[in-house]
């Protein structure tokens, strides 16, 4: 996997993605990265990539041509090894980027991202470019460079060889709509509170049993959003409907 980030704060980028297991991945080939500077391809002597907004108001607004022109230069490197591309711009106004989105990302050759700044970028410069949009959530940040930090973080995983253990990838949350089972490590008792007993007991179909009934309570809680997209099979029904008894006993009680 072949990232291309366009950005306007480099370090940024480069700080983040050379640190544990971005940087191992990186250090091991099993993907690079590609830091343009939009500043390079500024178009006048002070090296201004910004100017105000055209009908006025706050802030200013990244212009057409340096990022343009990088989004070029970025495109060309992808160009001269005869490979294909996906330009990103990470904005509030993209699609929300989910756990989805990065399996469907981790099937491109290369992946390019533009990091907006100030208000945004010129509307043309995006129109010539921008083959997908992509938000991390309703929120505004200043810049695109976290988002896009995080997306080829959330794709790298998917990149065999990337975790040591392949299999941890698909074990996780949103892997077929739930969120992930309580994790503990050693010591068997912290502060009271110990390890539930089917996790010491060794009996792997019990412990896979446990895992899913807790997945299953855990996003049926906190995310009834996602748990309605769950296909439940007859043992998770049996689950659910004794827990739900059990609960309105209690309640009773
Ligand atoms: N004026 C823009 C708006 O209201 O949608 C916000 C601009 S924001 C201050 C500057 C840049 O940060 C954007 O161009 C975009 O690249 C990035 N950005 C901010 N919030 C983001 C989000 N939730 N997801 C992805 N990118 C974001």
């Amino acid at each position: 996997m072949n990232y291309i980030c366009l950005t306007l704060f480099k370090e940024m980028v480069e700080n983040c993605m050379n640190t544990s297991i971005m940087g191992r991945a990186r250090e091991a080939g099993l993907i690079s990265l590609d830091v343009i500077d939009i500043r390079d391809f500024a178009c006048n002597k002070h090296n201004r990539v910004d100017d105000y907004p055209y009908g006025g108001g706050a802030g200013m607004v990244m212009q057409a041509e340096p990022v343009y022109k990088a989004c070029e230069a970025a495109r060309d490197k992808v160009r001269a090894r005869n490979e294909s591309c996906r330009l990103i711009y990470l904005s509030p106004i993209g699609r929300p980027f989910t756990q989805k989105i990065a399996e469907e990302l981790a099937k491109e050759e290369n992946l390019i991202f533009l990091c907006g700044h100030y208000e945004g970028i010129d509307e043309r410069a995006l129109e010539l470019e921008a083959d997908d949009y992509i938000s991390l959530g309703d929120f505004v940040l200043t810049g695109g460079e976290l988002p896009a930090i995080c997306i080829m973080d959330a794709v790298a995983r998917l990149v065999p060889g990337v975790l040591n253990n392949d299999s941890s990838a698909s074990d996780e949350s949103f892997e077929g709509n739930t969120l992930e089972y309580p994790q503990y490590t050693r010591p068997e008792e912290f502060m009271g509170k110990k390890v539930p007993e089917v996790l010491l007991s060794g009996h792997h179909a019990n412990i896979e049993r446990w895992r899913r009934n807790q997945s299953l309570l855990r996003t049926m809680e906190r995310r009834p959003d996602l748990f309605e997209k769950v296909e439940l099979d007859k043992k998770d029904r049996k689950f659910l409907n004794e827990h739900r008894l059990e609960n309105n006993l209690q309640a009773k009680d």
